[in-house]
């Protein structure tokens, strides 16, 4: 499989799932239908205060797979740096038992995701899902090893089993360096990046890796999130100035 066919695989792959279902009969109904569009599609609401003044960050883990407290500082500090919430971001950590697989699809963390959900969007408050989870992507293929997936408009995944696999032991990278870098990552397609809901002010799409930036040192170079062998970096890549305009341009900071 190329690497383009995995990028494209990576992205929107839920549009079509939406079901009639979703929406809570309880007393305030929930309606969980708007956390499950297209990725990139809440870009503007995330990156604005025009409809959503705070972020609520549900961050699931599975015991023993908990992100570090540096990469969770650097993710808040990450938002804070592109959005406007004059109400702040908040993030509600909890544990779930394994799902007992060691590799998942898309479609299977989609499930759990509406098993385990709890905050939706409510009120002046976007809500963001967060998974760390025990096993791989089932797209891992021969060298190419996914990090993490977006997949919805407010979802995203983080293989961090595999993190583990690839950080913290002599000559690989701290953990928090490669957390911080996937996490950002994936967040910053659900901001819109790159094309995916934020409108580019500048051509600077990966021909071959579509929803990617082309400058190898962005954070939205593929290789932030797909690697082909040991992850190299030693520090957290940022994003580039064609980058940071495209979020501007759409209501971010
Ligand atoms: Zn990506
Ligand atoms: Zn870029």
């Amino acid at each position: 499989m190329t690497k383009n066919i995995l990028a494209v695989l990576l992205l929107g792959l839920l549009l079509n799932s939406c079901k009639s279902d979703d929406t809570d009969d309880s007393l305030t109904p929930i309606n969980k239908v708007v956390n499950r569009q297209a990725t990139g599609s809440s870009a503007n609401d995330l990156l604005s205060d025009d409809t959503f003044t705070s972020i609520a960050i549900e961050l699931v883990f599975v015991e023993g797979f908990e992100p570090t407290q540096t990469t969770i500082d650097n993710f808040v500090s990450f938002i804070t740096a592109r959005t406007f919430k004059p109400d702040g971001i908040n993030i509600e950590k909890r544990v779930i038992p394994s799902p007992g697989q060691t590799s998942y699809t898309i479609e299977e963390i989609a499930d759990i995701e509406r098993k385990e959900r709890t905050l939706y969007n409510a009120g002046k408050q976007i809500a963001i899902w967060a998974l760390f989870l025990d096993g791989e992507a089932d797209k891992n293929e021969g060298n190419q090893v996914v990090l993490g997936s977006a997949y919805w408009n407010t979802s995203f995944v983080i293989y961090e089993k595999t993190i583990h696999e690839l950080s913290d032991s002599p000559f690989e990278p701290k953990r928090s360096v490669l957390e911080t870098t996937v996490i950002t990552h994936e967040f910053a397609h659900i901001l819109g990046l790159t094309d995916l809901g934020s409108p580019m002010q500048t051509a600077h799409e990966d021909e071959e890796n579509p929803k990617h930036c082309d400058v190898a040192s962005c954070l939205m170079y593929w290789e932030s999130e797909i690697t082909t062998g040991p992850f190299k970096k030693s520090e957290i890549p940022v994003l580039d100035d064609q980058c940071l305009a495209d979020l501007r341009a759409n209501g971010g900071k």
